[in-house]
């Protein structure tokens, strides 16, 4: 099922998201929406509170379309390890259409719970450990343009909050994916 997609800057996305306790089969099942959702936007990663869920949970999958899918949930995350100081081209489903480039780490040790619980480490590097930082973040409320200089970040905030309904209408018009947008949230109140 496709899940909503929430984009920044709403509330969800800035705050931190709550351990996951319970592992059972509606988290699985939230995994694979979260999955068919993030393949539909034509990401390499998704965390929870990008979809309106505000739990410790992410999914990455930087395969290329030639390889065969390299899916994983990351389930209370914790970062062991980061270095490898690097800029790197980044983008957001929760910010479509814009990229930017920010610094970052190219090598990661992560440790997390899978889908039933069970823990688990893996070293990456590139753009895997750049992708599992940048998902890793979102669990503490932070997005991509949040490592810009202040100035460029001041610029991209003022682009975003002029275009992000045009931005989302164009990426996600065709794709068959509704985003959710902070105003929209308070016209229902
Ligand atoms: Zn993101």
């Amino acid at each position: 099922m496709l899940l909503d997609i929430y984009v920044y800057p709403h509330p969800i996305l800035l705050k931190k998201a709550e351990p996951v306790t319970v592992f059972d089969e509606s988290l699985a099942r939230l995994v694979e929406d979260m999955a068919e959702t993030m393949y539909a936007g034509l990401g390499v990663g998704l965390a929870a509170p990008q979809i309106g869920r505000s739990i410790r949970l992410f999914i990455v999958d930087t395969s290329t379309p030639e390889e065969p899918a390299r899916l994983k949930a990351y389930v209370n995350p914790k970062i062991i390890l980061k270095d490898k100081p690097v800029i790197w081209n980044e983008g957001c489903l929760s910010l479509p259409g814009l990229y930017r480039d920010v610094s970052t780490y190219a090598h990661v040790i992560i440790e997390a719970q899978d889908v039933h619980g069970e823990v688990f480490r893996e070293e990456a590097h590139e753009l895997q450990a750049v992708a599992l930082l940048h998902e890793y973040r979102h669990l503490d409320g932070g997005v991509f343009i949040d490592r810009l200089p202040p100035l460029k970040r001041r610029m991209a905030q003022k682009f975003w909050s002029k275009h992000v309904h045009r931005e989302a209408e164009r990426v996600y018009g065709d794709l068959n994916i509704h985003c959710v947008f902070s105003d929209s949230e308070d016209k229902k109140k």
